[in-house]
């Protein structure tokens, strides 16, 4: 039961108390590297269930959103799946994929949730608001019911794209969905025992305060079970390794509404939190 930040490159358990740093918690036990965690991520959850708080050997510090990185800012392996929520398939005449529809986002397009967009110049560049998934222990060709002990984490992602390049010469998803800045993941990292039911999460994106997408993670085709079943029976899943599970309905190619420069777009699930891009010309 755990909450974990990344506040200026620093592994930070996130209390209501405020911060407490991992690195200086453990007595080095563990480093500062958020990433590097998820490596010893079974003997982490150990340390931090018998974590007893000192605040005056170590106060915990105020965490400001604004300091808040990727949770998992350097991933090995990051996934993203395709029309995984009927009312989005139904809303881009997509026929509901028979099987999972995968694509990679190139890892380098990772950020924390509170950065700036860079829209590329005369880009389409649309919002896909996702639940993100982050593998702790390592997953080849595991059942879909034990797929959930394997997860370290949840956060929130949006899998920004353009829509031109994502579609051209008969689909470059990896490319449309990997301009820099494009995976915002954030506030932090929240464990499934913290979530009374992890597979029916409230999701939501604004731009500007308007909702555009308002659905629940229960309507997904492929649950989060299954995904990780069927990615795994392929690829070996890594400790740390970011999958992008899909977005709901509300998308602004299908009403012709990309993103402009200022628009703030808001992105925000139920027992995790929300982030926030604010779009710039790039
Ligand atoms: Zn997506």
């Amino acid at each position: 039961m755990t909450v974990l930040a990344n506040v200026l490159g620093r592994a930070t358990i996130v209390t209501g108390e405020g911060g407490i740093d991992v690195e200086k918690a453990s007595e080095e036990r563990f480093g500062p590297d958020p990433q590097a965690i998820y490596d010893r991520w079974e003997e982490f959850l150990g340390w931090a269930a018998g974590y007893e708080p000192d605040p005056d050997r170590l106060p915990p510090i105020e965490v400001n959103e604004l300091e808040l990185l990727s949770p998992a800012p350097f991933p090995r392996q990051v996934f993203g799946i395709g029309l995984n929520y009927r009312d989005h398939a139904a809303e881009t005449s997509a026929s509901l994929p028979e099987r999972l529809a995968v694509f990679t986002k190139y890892p380098t397009c990772i950020t924390g949730g509170f950065e700036e967009l860079l829209l590329p110049p005369g880009g389409h560049v649309d919002h896909e608001v996702e639940l993100v998934v982050v593998m702790g222990r390592p997953a080849h060709r595991i059942a879909d019911w034990e797929a959930w002990s394997h997860v370290a984490g949840v956060c929130v992602g949006n899998d920004f794209s353009e829509r031109i390049l994502q579609r051209a010469a008969g689909g470059q998803y990896a490319m449309g969905k990997s301009y820099p800045g494009f995976g915002p993941i954030g506030p932090w990292l929240v464990t499934p025992d913290e979530l009374t039911e992890p597979d029916d999460l409230a999701l939501s994106c604004s731009v500007n305060g308007e909702v555009m997408q308002s659905s629940r993670t229960s309507e997904m085709v492929f649950p989060v079970p299954l995904i990780i079943e069927e990615l795994c029976a392929v690829v070996p899943l890594l400790p740390g390794d970011v999958i992008f599970t899909g977005t709901p309905a509300g998308v602004g190619w299908v009403h012709d509404r990309f993103l402009r420069p200022g628009d703030v777009i808001e992105s925000t699930i139920e027992g995790i939190g929300t982030i926030r891009s604010t779009a710039a010309a790039g």
